[in-house]
């Protein structure tokens, strides 16, 4: 939930930045204490706590390893007994390699950064000596070749994408934007307009005559293609000074920038991108503001040499006698963007618009770049299936300039930022910048075995993969196809079910492990997520057009799945059931299975099916029969009750119920083996990701964690209700009260040696999958309503809660119905549908547990008096020669109910209905 809050709220919790939150803070103070825990990262910081320029990188450099120290302190009697100091120092070599051949390895031969070092160590990691390809990460400061990318194994880590030169060169971010503006003008606005030399050279040519023409002055601004550090740059306003053959851009200068202290500034953005199949972008919560070093003038032909003024590049300006070593994060010429957000908030400027619009600007542009790292990454990992871990990760640095009017606009995009820490700010920032960056790579020792048994196990499937001859198709017959076309569909279930579960697992621990990391991408805004789903198409058909309509699916597929677990299982346990009657046709003699497989795209979500026989009348009837907590009929009789009477064990039904033979509810509270999330933490709630509760709190700009409490406490209100209510809820007995209904029930627990053999071959044999799942829909069907009434949301398979109850209905179905059998066979603390939370890294609290065994409860009596409905009415239509119990003491006295599921009526409708009912049998 807490990382849920937190993405929907990305936005102000960028622009509070500045709100000085403790926990948050990486200050020197925590960082030495973190460091003097573990002395092995080596951390060298100048007295008073600031490191002189390049101390922290250079002494760290210096440092004669540990290995290397001459022990001058030896005594002659040290010396007598070598054989047991050589046999001590052989053990603990032994079992330091031993320590290492456990760690996590990280290659950094190809970074020169001593803070990436030390943030590697922080985090538990081992740096190998050489350069060791097998290592589980790789850091390179420079760009890395697709081969490399292509010898990775599944279970390494290299920090660069292959194709994202696409937007971080000059050049090619500029005629990618363009191509992008071009399909998607209001969207693509936020890049200053770019000519690239010497293609443009003409264009340009004839824009700047046009302005002289209309008596206009503009500067520009020209830039080396693939320069960086300002290197080359140089401002103009005469048509004479563009260069007419070199690899140039020339950009229009923005010439009213937001000033700070009368100085020009830009800021550095940090983001991640961890996967490119699907697209996951992070953003940092902090940055560096990089200010020019001599007072901002707008340009004129005598400032336009001044640098100083005009660029804001740190490697220029430092040189510069100005340049002003800050002392804190909000001095100095080199300042945090939290202390930026809190001097703009002084200054009463929107400082949430402003991240909004940043964090829209960086998903717009890695929307231009995905296609191209997509293919690419493709073309170097074929075969990787698109939920498996990326091996390839970014951290980019955005260059952005605000101007007066608070509008972003971006200069660049910087594949290798700088992680030089010549300043403490830098040392703060960059070091967080890169721990959190490396926990949420989640790199896992376990992934190398993983890796290893995969690809036996790959390897084995291909050995005993039956060939396909030529022609076998034609030779099929209808039985077959229709079998292998239900094997395919089944197939392809199985991956998504795969994905789903996957980027489940995935977006509860980035949630747990984001630390200063907001994910941008995708974003739980619904109707942004849906507005970058649009641009993600168009970015498809602007840069590949041959292969966009199969990629428009995957999008779909990939970001706007609105399957869950539940709903995939169900297609799986259909295509099963497609199986058997298609197995039971052949053996009849008759056509195969009826239902051919449906595309993905068009998979149905409604479980409702037409009825089609009696039985199906029975279940519709049935559908009605439950009466929801708080309806009229139910508190009469709830008021009526005395103690000891039937109807005081009605209002008691949770013990009753735990008194009949094999109950499962209350049974065996917090005993499972499994998370139970009573004490939770943030964490513990993530999977509430996605879900659309209280969005009207998210926009606030309330502190998050203050928010996440609150929220917790809600839920675990609500949840209690939806016990409550869960609890008051009966199964009715068409033309019975609920005392009668009761007393049913009671008499089938009481003779339930009799009836067992009966239920089973009712449940099991006589009703098909549609028919059990009718059984189950009258209870699920009433559960929706309550959360729908208890939650006060209108769409409640969003709700995390309703997941986990759709996965006991699911599980209650599973193999034909045995789900729900077994469960009145299970004696003991733990029925054995609870292990599908006992094995899933759900957390599931202990009143959401008991709201599981409710329904439990409720599907079994369902299915009891759907049994005896039945029966009932079997003996009725014979003439009353056959009878499994004793008649009822009251007769059915009312009609059939309508038809109409109850999610179709309005709740007024239901309960006026109920009501009625209840004055009729009253
Ligand atoms: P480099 O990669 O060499 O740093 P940039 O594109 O980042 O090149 O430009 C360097 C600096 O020049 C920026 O930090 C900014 O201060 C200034 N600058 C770049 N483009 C513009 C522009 N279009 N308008 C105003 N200033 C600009």
């Amino acid at each position: 939930m807490s990382g849920n809050l937190k993405h929907s709220t990305s936005m102000s919790s960028l622009a509070s930045m500045d709100k000085g939150n403790s926990n948050e803070d990486i200050t020197l103070s925590s960082l030495h204490s973190q460091f003097s825990r573990k002395p092995s990262a080596n951390m060298v910081l100048g007295t008073n706590g600031l490191s002189s320029a390049n101390s922290v990188d250079d002494k760290a450099r210096n440092r004669r390893p540990v290995g290397d120290k001459i022990d001058l302190t030896r005594t002659k009697s040290d010396q007598e007994r070598p054989e047991e100091d050589d046999r001590r120092s052989r053990g603990q070599a032994k079992a330091k390699r031993k320590r290492k051949r456990n760690m996590i390895t990280a290659n950094l031969t190809g970074t020169r950064y001593e803070v990436i070092r030390q943030m590697v160590e922080h985090v538990g990691f081992s740096i190998s000596r050489d350069d060791d390809p097998a290592a589980f990460l790789i850091w390179n400061d420079t760009f890395v070749s697709s081969e490399r990318i292509s010898d990775l194994k599944p279970y390494q880590r290299i920090n660069h994408f292959a194709g994202m030169g696409e937007v971080t060169r000059k050049d090619s971010l500029a005629r990618n934007m363009m191509k992008m503006a071009k399909a998607s003008p209001d969207e693509y606005n936020f890049c200053p307009r770019t000519w690239i030399l010497p293609a443009d050279f003409n264009a340009i040519q004839n824009y700047m005559k046009d302005l002289k023409a209309h008596k206009k002055n503009k500067t520009f601004i020209i830039k080396p293609s693939n320069g960086a550090q300002g290197h080359g740059i140089s401002l103009c306003r005469n048509i004479d000074k563009i260069p007419t053959t070199e690899n140039f851009i020339v950009q229009e200068y923005m010439d009213k920038p937001l000033l700070l202290d009368g100085y020009k500034f830009d800021l550095r953005i940090y983001v991640l991108v961890s996967s490119c199949d699907p697209l996951r972008l992070f953003l940092f919560n902090d940055g560096l503001v990089r200010m020019s070093t001599e007072k901002y003038l707008p340009p004129a032909e005598n400032n336009i040499s001044h640098l100083y003024m005009h660029l804001t590049n740190y490697s220029v300006n430092k040189h510069n006698e100005f340049y002003e070593k800050g002392t804190s994060m909000d001095s100095g010429s080199k300042r945090s963007i939290k202390s930026l957000n809190e001097h703009l908030r002084r200054n009463d400027y929107d400082v949430s618009l402003l991240w909004r619009n940043i964090s829209d600007m960086i998903v717009k542009t890695m929307i231009v770049s995905e296609p191209h790292i997509l293919h690419a990454y493709r073309m170097c990992r074929p075969g990787a299936s698109p939920c498996s871990d990326s091996v390839c990760f970014e951290v980019l640095g955005f260059d952005v300039m605000i101007d007066r009017k608070m509008r972003p606009w971006l200069l660049e995009i910087n594949r290798s930022p700088s992680f030089g820490t010549d300043e403490k700010i830098d040392f703060d920032i960059k070091s967080a910048l890169i721990e959190d960056t490396l926990r949420l790579l989640n790199i896992k020792m376990s992934d190398k075995k993983k890796n290893m048994n995969a690809q036996k196990m790959e390897a084995q499937k291909r050995l005993f993969r039956p060939t396909k001859r030529a022609g076998e198709d034609v030779n099929m017959s209808e039985y077959e196809r229709q079998r292998a076309s239900i094997e395919r569909r089944k197939d392809e279930l199985k991956e998504l079910l795969q994905r789903v579960k996957k980027a489940g697992v995935r977006e509860e621990y980035e949630n747990r492990n984001r630390g200063r990391f907001i994910r941008i991408f995708p974003t739980d805004d619904k109707a942004r997520q849906e507005r970058y789903i649009h641009l993600l198409e168009t970015a498809f058909t602007t840069f590949m057009a041959g292969r966009a309509p199969s990629m428009h699916k995957e999008i779909q597929l990939s970001y706007n799945n609105k399957l869950k677990e539940s709903d995939i299982l169900d297609m799986i346990a259909e295509c099963e059931v497609d199986e058997q009657q298609g197995r039971m046709a052949l053996i009849d003699g008759k056509r195969g299975p009826a239902r051919g497989p449906k595309p993905l795209v068009s998979m149905p979500s409604s479980d409702v099916v037409p009825s089609t026989d009696k039985e199906d009348e029975d279940m519709e009837e049935m559908s009605e029969s439950i009466s929801p907590p708080g309806s009229p009929y139910r508190n009469a009789i709830v008021n009526r009750s005395r103690p000891g009477s039937v109807n005081s064990r009605v209002s008691n039904r949770t013990g009753s119920v735990l008194s009949r033979p094999n109950s499962g509810v209350n049974q065996g509270q917090g005993q499972l083996g499994r998370p139970v999330s009573g004490t939770a933490g943030p964490g513990s709630r993530s999977r509430q990701a996605g879900g659309q509760k209280f969005t009207h709190i998210h926009k606030s700009n309330v502190d998050d964690s203050f928010l996440t409490n609150i929220i917790r406490e809600r839920e675990d209100e609500l949840t209690k209700r939806t016990l409550q209510a869960l609890n008051d809820m009966r199964i009715k007995f068409p033309g019975k009260s609920d005392q009668e209904a009761d007393i049913i029930l009671d008499k089938l627990y009481e003779n339930w040696k009799f009836h067992k053999p009966r239920i089973a071959s009712y449940w099991l044999v006589k009703l098909d999958s549609i028919k059990r799942r009718k059984v189950i829909d009258i209870v699920r069907s009433n559960v929706r309503a309550v959360l729908q009434r208890t939650w006060r949301v209108p769409d409640v398979d969003n709700l995390p809660i309703y997941r986990v109850f759709s996965r006991v209905f699911n599980r209650l179905l599973w193999s034909h119905g045995q789900g729900l059998w077994n469960c009145f066979a299970t004696s003991g603390n733990s029925a054995s549908w609870e292990t599908i939370f006992s094995k899933s890294t759900d957390a599931i609290d202990e009143n959401e547990l008991n709201c599981c065994r409710r329904i439990v409860q409720l599907c079994k009596d369902c299915l009891l008096i759907v049994y005896q409905f039945a029966a009932e009415a079997k003996t009725a239509s014979q003439g009353g020669t056959e009878r499994d119990i004793d008649p009822p003491p009251t007769q059915r006295s009312d009609s059939k109910l309508s038809l109409v599921p109850p999610n179709t009526q309005t709740m007024s409708q239901r309960y006026s209905k109920l009501y009625a009912r209840t004055e009729a049998l009253s």
